[in-house]
């Protein structure tokens, strides 16, 4: 059976912007494993995260919706690790006091 020439892909700039595969490609900043439209996710900043990717990289406990944190580096720390260190840093360095301050979800 005689084919017609194959049709070529799209080229990138057609794929409107809002289509599922753009979505797709939204990177979870935790695992950096795509993140599914489908899937529940938390938001910090312009970073995004699956649900259980979103928890402080010290003490590994999950961050809840109102649950105060600090997004550090692109990693995340829950408050009381956050002002732990920030105690730390403070008896290293007393002169650096640029720290962010703790935002809530
Ligand atoms: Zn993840
Ligand atoms: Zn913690």
């Amino acid at each position: 059976m005689f084919t017609a020439a194959p049709k070529l892909a799209a080229p990138l700039e057609r794929v409107p912007s809002l289509s599922p595969a753009r979505l797709f490609a939204v990177k979870c900043g935790g695992c950096f494993e795509g993140i599914a439209p489908s899937e529940f996710i938390m938001r910090a900043q312009k970073s995004v995260y699956h649900l259980t990717c979103f928890c402080c990289c010290v003490c590994e406990r999950q961050l809840q919706k109102g649950d105060e944190f600090v997004l550090k580096e692109g990693q995340l720390l829950c408050k009381s690790d956050y002002e732990k260190e920030r105690e730390l840093l403070s008896l290293v360095s007393p002169n650096k006091k640029t720290a962010p301050a703790p935002e809530s979800i």
